[in-house]
């Protein structure tokens, strides 16, 4: 039987089909071979309970949504004094992509690419010349910790994280970039490694709302009833995700969604409702600024309907 949340879930995804502004990335060409109409949203409740329409068993790379759960592990690890000497807490208001440092040099944020870069670093031992096998050993590590998040076990797209790694002179350069300025103690390559490693991971919607679910009730996972990370930290990404997680649109989402929301170019975008419900949506076409079109407004109709603003007075 379908619920009358099934029932408007699917009313707002007949909506926001008719929606084909964008395009699919293809900077790589495994990121191209998906179908660009494909379409998935899920519901994770803060009672573990999933409501999930449309293409939500698709998987797709994780992406740039892995931010967010790097930067929490760093947190949990290192601790906030640490991590906060590393990487700011400021929006860029920049490209994804652009190597956006404070005066101190720091990344400006965790959710562009040098913060991220920089994040995956602080998992590796300082020292320099960290071979693969180090590189395998940590990011079993990171995935053990997304796969608590998302309350099942994550795999890699083998495919995808080769491509990356053999075309990824950007985050290449942005990762000398950070070691010239002296800020990665680690192992630039590895550090590299780990985070084209961590983009490949792949998720469904419904990993993406449980992982939501999980960040909304303070970090422990409404269906495994796992502890997987610690309020504060829980507290701290979800500031961070407000105001950086849609890169040099966030301002615009924040205004129009008001949730604490991440995105990626494998079309995922990751949404909190604090103290609530996470969200999971997949449309791969993006926008200008590396955001699913489709899936930006699919937000924007739940938040509106549902009064899901975390400033709603209404
Ligand atoms: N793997 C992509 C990159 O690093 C992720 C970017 C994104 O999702 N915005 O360029």
């Amino acid at each position: 039987m379908i619920s009358h949340v099934d029932g408007y879930l699917e009313h707002i995804m007949a909506v926001c089909c008719d929606n084909r502004s964008g395009a699919v990335a293809d900077y790589i060409p495994e990121l191209t071979r998906v179908d660009p109409e494909g379409y998935g949203l899920s519901l994770c409740m803060h009672d573990g309970h999933i409501y999930s329409r449309g293409d939500a068993g698709t998987k797709f790379t994780i992406q740039s949504v892995s931010k967010p759960l790097t930067y929490a592990f760093a947190l949990t690890r290192l601790g906030f004094a640490e991590t906060d000497d590393k990487i700011g807490v400021e929006p860029s208001g920049e490209a994804f992509n652009q190597v956006s440092v404070d005066d101190r040099r720091r990344p400006k944020n965790p959710m562009i690419n040098a913060g991220a870069i920089l994040a995956a670093s602080l998992l590796l031992p300082p020292v320099r010349d960290i071979g693969p096998g180090l590189v395998d050993t940590v990011f079993e590590e990171v995935t053990a910790f997304y796969s608590a998040c998302a309350g099942r076990r994550l795999s890699l797209d083998v495919d995808v994280w080769h491509s990356e790694a053999a075309t990824g002179a950007r985050n290449r350069a942005i990762a000398y970039m950070l070691d010239s300025f002296g800020v990665i103690d680690s192992d630039p390559e590895a550090a590299l490694d780990l985070y084209l490693r961590q983009c490949s991971l792949q998720v469904t919607t419904d990993d993406l709302a449980v992982i939501g679910a999980t960040f909304a009730n303070g970090g422990a996972n409404p269906r495994t009833g796992r502890q997987v990370l610690a309020p504060e930290v829980a507290q701290r990404v979800l500031s961070v995700m407000t105001t950086c997680g849609m890169y040099d649109g966030a301002g615009d989402w924040v205004t129009s969604v008001g949730l604490p929301a991440k995105s990626g170019v494998g079309g995922g975008i990751l949404a909190i409702l604090p103290g609530q419900l996470g969200i999971g949506v997949y449309s791969p076409r993006l926008d200008q600024h590396g955001n699913s079109a489709r899936g930006i407004e699919t937000c924007r109709h739940l938040s509106t309907d549902l009064g899901l603003h975390m400033f709603n007075l209404t």
